[in-house]
């Protein structure tokens, strides 16, 4: 979506297809209210698809070696999560939990975060999304294990379709220790209030 993408489509014939939308909804895209709207979709666009101009390993590569004996569970719980589904391109809302048990390596906490809006601001699914985000600390942080668990609520179920209101979903990614040892998952579900995620 940079301008100088020249393989893309420009900001005009963003704004057009937007343009488009509106009449298809119903309504005349050159009355008073909605004239503007098309630019403001794009620049919207730009902010909520952004991942795809980030680079998630290299946000992960600045880590810190000197962690002495340090060897237990380092988590980031609650980071706030907004991203659109792919199948609908409506917002999914909701937080991500991210947790690693240290071999070498460490990361700066405001690192994990950047992976997860880095994953988040493209179109996704939750389950590739929550997989994603394991993966690349997992890749990159060579830890003894990565637990991901991800919970929100999809506006493609909450507005549309079904109609269901207060639904969420949850998802999970464990990688080495958080899925071998039973011990390991259930402190880090413990730690972010989920004794009993289903499946584990
Ligand atoms: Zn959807």
């Amino acid at each position: 979506m940079s301008p100088d993408n020249t393989t893309g489509p420009t900001r005009e014939e963003a704004e057009a297809a937007v343009e488009t939308l509106i009449r298809w909804a119903g309504d005349d895209p050159s009355r008073q209210g909605l004239i503007d709207t098309p630019r403001r979709v794009a620049r919207a666009y730009e902010s909520f698809f952004s991942g795809y101009e980030e680079d998630p390993v290299q946000l992960l590569s600045q880590t810190f070696d000197e962690i002495d004996d340090y060897d237990e569970m380092v988590l980031l719980r609650d980071i706030r999560l907004e991203s659109h589904c792919e199948h609908h391109m409506v917002p999914f809302i909701g937080v991500a939990h991210v947790a690693y048990l240290p071999r070498h390596k460490v990361v700066g906490i405001s690192k994990l975060a950047r992976v997860v809006d880095a994953y988040s601001r493209r179109l996704q699914i939750q389950e590739k999304l929550t997989s994603q985000i394991a993966t690349a600390v997992n890749d990159v942080l060579e830890p003894k294990g990565v637990g991901v668990v991800i919970e929100a609520s999809h506006q493609c179920m909450t507005t549309r379709g079904v109609h269901k209101p207060g639904v969420s979903m949850v998802t999970s990614h464990m990688l080495g220790r958080f899925r071998s040892d039973p011990s390991t998952r259930r402190e880090f579900l413990a730690l972010i209030g989920h004794p009993t995620v289903a499946g584990m």
